[in-house]
């Protein structure tokens, strides 16, 4: 097959296009059938929806889970949850949404045969925590994989989309998208009159602590690639709360979950000398945010801190204290099971560094940050919310819209609601599903016209990297540096680099300023020139190169989003050394952008917090 003759170009029209098939994806395109009967959903994953996206080795527990069945929890109650964990900044009306919902999402899982572990006093779930039950969780994925399977028109595995694709007609709707299939090279154009983006969050935009033979080992799913943040920003899409990144504190080198240790077994830290430390931070953290301390449960970010503070005052390293739960058979069983059904990485290091919990406390660390829009954290697309709940301001037309006609989003895509997990993600994606079909029946007639020329310049683009590595090739100087082109492991290690020396990454203890903020994003904007130059030795490498794409314009976002917040919101997710204090009085608000694709310029903007719920 020559480079730019003989490839064939696959023409799929739909109805809905899914773009991503993890929980969120998997949600769309279920409930698209359930509205749509007749409608063409197709669902597209560069993967394979069986076993892909964060859910993919399996969870050992659902996180967002009200229990109104029982009277545990209210939607409300879960909306002061995810307002106070992230500072008092989420979009309530789409939290609310995700929260009346959710649970009909769980019971549907379990009809679909996921074994949920239930209490057998009560015969209700099983608690691990207010928010969360356990599950047997390894076949999470395959399960809700073939919920998506049997209600799509058809999935199509293997493509990674890489532009979406608008309407040749009206300046601001989307029409489809165009990838290509990693397997054999043939270039696919979607057709769509609604597209539902759904491609998961970004791993790998900053410096991973473990680099070299251990670049794969992250707490985020390494293959998260910003997709779902790089496809709409390059359209134009709104996104919000983008410097909002997370950090997590996990189990060292393995990024095992910590969560079930503190609410199940009840376990605890410790610095190196055996003392408990938190309260020790008590008024330097005050100090920066005030009341927010005091609140409970103590937002996820200034937990962080404290630990952070006190490693860098010389106490570390923090230790999770194991050693007397596991004397517990029980117990036991289940601090192992907890890594079995999902993080068996961490099971593997702790057997190779001589680690048995039973008889030594193991180390915690802080990960790098990661961009994600359903975790503690809420980076992502704007979109309108529910018609019924959401204010004005919040509404320009179908439930989940981002800024473009058309174009929708769910899970990780979407900005502004933090707390909602695999099951508010694939809740999420139903309630896109359910609001595109309603888009595409009121379309009647309004079919979005697609530009031949626009995608034969698009098909030009994506696959040039082969080309460039053909030609240079010839010129390398020695083992892979060539003086002609960048290889895409040599791009992402200078994007990591920068974030995480410029943008709040491990290597400054996650600090930041305008100065350095300014630098970085100077030097995002040469690696942006240095892209036409990438060089990609096969059709692997072409993904790695178009992962980078989307690496790349998401950093940019988190960087310009942290440049025009000034203040620090999220002590223990990043700090602004210029802005070292939380600022109600001037960022009690969203963060907005826009980039403009024609200019290559960035509009930011503020929006305004509506607290819903008292
Ligand atoms: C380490 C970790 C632990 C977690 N633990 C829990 C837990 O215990 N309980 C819980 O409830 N939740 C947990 N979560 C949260 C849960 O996994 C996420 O909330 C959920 O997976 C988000 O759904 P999503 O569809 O947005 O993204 P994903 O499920 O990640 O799906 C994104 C999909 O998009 C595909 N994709 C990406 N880019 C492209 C592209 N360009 N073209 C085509 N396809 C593309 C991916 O391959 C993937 O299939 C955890 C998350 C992580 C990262």
């Amino acid at each position: 097959m020559g480079l730019f003759g003989g490839r064939r170009t696959v023409f799929v029209d739909a109805d809905i296009l899914v773009i991503g098939g993890g929980m969120a994806g998997c949600g769309a395109t279920y409930e698209s059938r359930y509205w749509g009967r007749d409608l063409k959903i197709v669902c597209v994953e560069k993967a394979n929806i069986e076993r892909s996206g964060a859910v993919a080795q399996g969870l050992y527990a659902i996180n967002c889970y009200m229990g109104m069945q029982w009277g545990e929890n209210q939607p409300e109650d879960h909306v002061r949850y995810a307002r106070n964990d992230l500072m008092g900044l989420v979009r309530e009306d789409l939290g609310y949404d995700i929260a009346r919902h959710v649970d009909s999402t769980v019971h549907k899982f379990e009809e679909w045969g996921l074994p949920i572990m239930r209490d057998p006093k009560t015969g209700r779930y099983q608690r691990e925590g207010k928010w969360q039950i356990m599950i047997h969780g390894e076949s999470y994925k395959p399960i809700v994989a073939e919920a998506a399977r049997k209600a799509a028109t058809q999935v199509y595995n293997r493509i990674m989309v890489t532009h979406l694709l608008m309407d040749a007609t009206k300046p601001n709707r989307v029409a489809g998208a165009v990838g290509f299939n990693v397997r054999t090279g043939e270039f696919h154009v979607f057709r769509a009159k609604a597209v539902i983006v759904s491609a998961g969050g970004a791993s790998h935009i900053f410096k991973p602590r473990a680099v070299g033979e251990g670049m794969g080992r992250t707490w985020y799913a390494p293959w998260s690639s910003a997709s779902a943040y790089g496809l709409p920003i390059l359209v134009g899409a709104k996104m919000t709360q983008m410097e909002n990144r997370i950090v997590l504190t996990r189990f060292k080198d393995g990024y095992g979950p910590v969560g079930a240790y503190f609410l199940h077994l009840k376990t605890y830290t410790e610095n190196g000398y055996g003392e408990e430390y938190e309260k020790r931070w008590y008024e330097d953290t005050k100090a920066l945010v005030g009341d927010y301390v005091d609140r409970h449960p103590v937002p996820t970010c200034l937990r962080n801190h404290a630990l952070l503070k006190e490693v860098a005052a010389g106490r570390g390293p923090i230790r999770m204290v194991t050693k007397e739960a596991f004397q517990d058979p029980h117990k036991e069983v289940v601090g192992w099971e907890n890594f079995l059904g999902m993080t068996i990485g961490q099971a593997v290091v702790w057997a190779s560094q001589n680690i048995d919990p039973k008889h030594t406390n193991p180390e915690l660390t802080t990960s790098e940050p990661y961009v994600m829009g359903s975790h503690a954290t809420c980076s992502g697309a704007w979109a309108s919310g529910p018609e019924d709940y959401a204010p004005a301001e919040y509404q320009w037309g179908y439930n989940r819209m981002m800024t473009v006609d058309g174009l929708f989003g769910a899970g990780d895509t979407i900005g502004g609601t933090a707390h909602k997990f695999s099951s508010g993600s694939f809740t999420e994606g139903r309630i896109a599903g359910k609001a595109a079909v309603n888009y595409v029946k009121d379309l009647k007639n309004g079919q979005p016209q697609v530009s031949e020329q626009e995608y034969r310049d698009l098909e030009k683009e994506i696959y040039q990297p082969l080309e460039n590595y053909r030609v240079g090739r010839n010129e390398i100087v020695a083992g892979t540096v060539s003086p002609s082109y960048l290889l895409p492991l040599h791009g992402l290690q200078r994007l990591e680099k920068i974030m995480d020396e410029y943008v709040g990454g491990i290597s400054t203890m996650y600090m930041t300023n305008g100065v350095l903020l300014e630098r970085g994003l100077e030097l995002l904007a040469l690696l942006k020139e240095d892209m036409s130059r990438m060089g990609a030795e096969d059709l692997h490498q072409l993904q790695r190169v178009w992962e980078l794409h989307h690496r790349l314009i998401a950093s940019e976002a988190v960087a310009r989003h942290t440049l025009y917040r000034e203040e620090t919101r999220w002590p223990g997710y990043y700090y602004r050394g210029d802005h070292p204090k939380l600022d109600d009085q001037n960022w009690h608000c969203f963060t907005l952008s826009r980039y403009d694709r024609k200019t290559g310029e960035w509009a930011m903007e503020k929006a305004p917090v509506y607290h819903i719920i008292d």
